[in-house]
């Protein structure tokens, strides 16, 4: 197969394939084809909100190799909305010969955090000092080089704040092993940080990076709440976190949009916190405060097209509509310098990303 550079631009017409058909799957295929692509959405929830918007969906595992053949045929480029894809799924599209964008590589970096730390501090993005753990052993030994408090996460399928406990002092070390039920595990030194930025980036098929304004996050339980954007950061903090995604683009060879969660120390020092190789929670406030949202930047990036503008015409402040949040979507839906973006779940189970907000202001 000819490399990602050597191929012409997807056409209007051709079939995109997005691994997952939650509300970013939604998204991107709503972008997708307002630029005149089909969509196929594969996913094992029948009618997913992705799915319900698209031109089909192809209700299967993951990993399911009758699903992956049909789905690498059909498709002329397959994306994920979702990190946790098997690898050896993305292989399989690549035989049954669809291009698949983020690449492998980014894919197998994200999925670990001690590949992704080790990848980030590399290209010269600092994060945390960490320790992989395989034993109690080397947790009491990481304790004593990282000191406490200290976060231990699970290396692998962790989001939302799940998967991670804090730990006090030494003599908990075992109780939080088990808690996280023996998996392979990642030791954090606590990050002490004045607040948490985001970054959203673009990188296209021949290398043109774009970075949209950095966003300010509010998480709570580990879950997003808040973004405002364009955060209110100085000179150097922007170029910092510019030089940071450029680094992260470049040294993953990526193709998409990506999102690059950082802590922000409050002396001029940023740390990665993590990055997450598709669309982002903390780029939705692109969609009303940019000509180019992230979505559809994603869309022309793995498509081929060049990359669209990133710069900021509002200030927006997006906030996630959890659970039972949804149910105030009339008395949001009533005000004017709201735009309200509902993902078309049925169920409104506590916790669960439903819909969200941008308010709106001039900048
Ligand atoms: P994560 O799942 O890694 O994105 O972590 C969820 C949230 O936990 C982050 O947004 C931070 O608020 C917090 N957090 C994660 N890692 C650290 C750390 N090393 N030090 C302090 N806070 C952290």
């Amino acid at each position: 197969m000819a490399a990602p550079t050597e191929l012409p631009p997807l056409a209007p017409g051709a079939t995109i394939g997005i691994l997952g058909g939650g509300q970013l799957g939604r998204m991107l295929s709503q972008a997708a084809s307002r630029l005149g692509f089909d969509v196929v959405i594969l996913d094992p929830e029948e009618n997913s909100p992705a799915g319900r918007v698209s031109r089909g969906q192809i209700v299967a595992a993951y990993d399911d190799p009758t699903a992956l053949n049909v789905f690498g045929r059909v498709c002329d480029v397959v994306t994920f909305e979702f990190e946790n894809v098997p690898a050896a799924s993305v292989e399989r599209l690549a035989e049954a010969g669809a291009l698949v964008a983020p690449g492998p590589v980014a894919l197998a970096v994200a999925q670990d955090r001690v590949e992704e730390k080790t990848f980030l501090n590399g290209v010269g993005a600092p994060t945390v000092a960490f320790a992989a753990i395989d034993s109690l052993d080397d947790l009491t030994a990481a304790l004593q080089t990282l000191g406490t408090p200290a976060l231990l996460k699970t290396r692998r399928d962790g989001y939302d704040g799940k998967g991670q406990v804090w730990i006090k002092s030494a003599k908990q070390a075992a109780a939080a092993l088990a808690e996280l039920g023996g998996r392979p595990a990642i030791l954090e030194a606590r990050a002490d940080f004045t607040r948490e930025l985001s970054i959203i980036a673009a990188r296209g098929r021949d290398g043109t990076i774009a970075v949209y304004p950095l966003g300010q996050n509010h998480h709570a339980g580990g879950v997003l709440r808040t973004t405002q954007a364009p955060a209110a950061v100085d000179a150097k903090t922007e170029r910092r976190a510019r030089a940071i995604a450029t680094a992260v683009l470049e040294g993953l060879a990526y193709v998409g949009v990506i999102g690059i969660e950082l802590f922000d120390l409050g002396d001029g020092r940023l740390l990665v916190n993590e990055i997450a190789p598709r669309v982002h929670n903390t780029g939705h406030w692109t969609q009303d405060g940019c000509v180019c949202d992230q979505f559809e930047q994603h869309i022309r990036a793995i498509a081929g097209w060049p990359l669209g503008p990133v710069t900021a015409h509002a200030r927006v402040q997006m906030t996630n509509l959890l659970g039972a949040d949804i149910d105030q979507w009339t008395k949001l839906a009533a005000k004017p310098d709201h735009r309200l973006h509902l993902y078309g779940k049925a169920e409104a189970r506590p916790g669960r990303k439903m819909a969200h907000v941008n308010r709106i202001a001039p900048l």
